[in-house]
């Protein structure tokens, strides 16, 4: 870790990775937003009450499940799945949400914004506003809004305004797009709570340290389990807060293989697909410097996934840094790998994954022939399929 540390010292980045880049009015906030974070940090109440929230009012810790049958099938290493799927609003999105309410309310905020792809990050924005009592607006891609219509209706109960976003391919990238817009011109009382490990500094380093919980449960439950380390962990990579989530608690851990799976969509030779860390290359965007998916002239490629949660050009800067250093193998499965793996877990095991988490379940087709059977994989289950029904309905057929 020492070593990752130190170079990850230069504030604000991550090797070459991260910064600021960003409109001159926008300074202000992100500032007061890195004063908040550092009170926060340094606060016991506040962590006690983060805690509190998370155990509370989320149903942490979540179960490190041991994956009998999908075990069996694979005759490898032992399969066991982080259940993020169980938080309260069904991903992980939840615990960045909590946090992130806890900061607006401290900066005193009257007003909530956020950007949403699979309508997860949306929903669990809505539900901490709601309970703060705080007006929320979400932005969504309207092609997003018609393929994960069930939590645009969540969202509508619990009070928040959908902003359906036209622009580009109407999907993740569109919408944060149309945040940034908004919060540039309300910066004042409006704080944007950013979905993923993403966005100009401190985001990323704000999400990641609200989503790291999922590795420190990991860590202890395997001690409590195994009484090792695993030798894999598997995470699939959008924004890539639930891989950097679950991952960053075993960055010294040497032995410990990390992977992150993305979205391949129609195949990577294909033109379309979100597999920002294989094909991309460094640029700038959304604030910050990390790998992007663009042509040769250095625009931004249009992304694509049958996941929505997936369906990004970029990726947080921390995961440029972690590919660069070669400490996470970046891999890739396409829809196709992804929709009969969320099959295959349904079948075996009775849970229904969300269609993200699918992908990094997909890998195991790849990864298992090569372990041994004391071998130890983890999974990390992000989100719960019900939102993505509608999907793998017509894949049933
Ligand atoms: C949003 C989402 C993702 C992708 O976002 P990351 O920031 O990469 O984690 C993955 N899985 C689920 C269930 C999601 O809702």
């Amino acid at each position: 870790m020492s070593n990752l540390k130190t170079k990850t010292e230069k504030k604000g980045y991550f090797g070459p990775y991260g910064g600021q880049f960003i409109p001159e009015t926008l300074r202000p906030a992100l500032l007061q937003l890195e004063e908040a974070y550092e009170a926060f940090k340094n606060s016991q109440e506040f962590q006690d009450k983060f805690k509190w929230e998370l155990k509370e009012y989320v149903g942490r810790p979540t179960p490190l499940y041991f994956a009998a049958n999908l075990t069996k099938h694979y005759k490898g290493g032992k399969i066991y799945l982080k259940r993020e799927d169980l938080n309260h609003t069904g991903a992980h999105k939840i615990n960045n949400a909590i946090g992130q309410i806890l900061l607006a309310q401290f900066m005193k905020k009257k007003r909530i914004i956020a950007e949403t792809g699979a309508g997860q990050h949306g929903v669990a924005t809505a539900t901490v506003a709601a309970r703060a009592g705080l007006e929320c607006v979400v932005y969504m891609g309207a092609e997003d809004m018609e393929r994960q219509y069930p939590n645009v209706q969540r969202m509508r109960m619990l009070g928040a305004a959908v902003e359906p976003v036209h622009s580009g391919t109407a999907t993740l990238k569109d919408a944060t797009n149309e945040a940034l817009r908004d919060w540039l011109k309300n910066v004042e009382h409006t704080h944007y709570i950013i979905g993923s490990a993403v966005g100009p500094y401190p985001f990323p380093v704000i999400v990641r340290d609200f989503q790291k919980i999922i590795g420190e449960e990991t860590r202890e439950q395997i001690n409590e389990k195994a009484n090792r380390l695993p030798d894999y962990i598997l995470a699939c990579v959008g924004g890539g807060s639930n891989a950097i989530g679950i991952f960053y608690p075993f960055l010294s851990d040497k032995n410990v293989k990390l992977i992150g799976v993305e979205a391949s969509g129609k195949g990577i030779d294909s033109g379309e697909h979100s597999a920002t860390l294989s094909r991309g290359a460094a640029g700038v965007f959304h604030g910050m410097r990390t790998y992007l998916l663009q042509d040769s002239e250095g625009q931004v490629q249009l992304p694509y996934s049958l996941s929505a949660g997936l369906d990004y050009p970029g990726v947080g800067p921390e995961h440029s840094f972690l590919k660069d250093q070669q400490r996470v193998d970046y891999v890739y499965a396409d829809d196709r790998q992804a929709l009969d793996a969320a099959k295959l877990l349904t079948r075996l095991e009775g849970i229904i994954p969300a269609l993200e988490s699918a992908h990094a379940l997909a890998y195991l087709e790849e990864l298992m022939p090569k372990t041994k059977s004391d071998d130890i994989i983890i999974i990390n289950l992000s989100g719960r399929g019900d939102k993505d029904m509608n999907i793998y309905s017509e894949y049933l057929k």
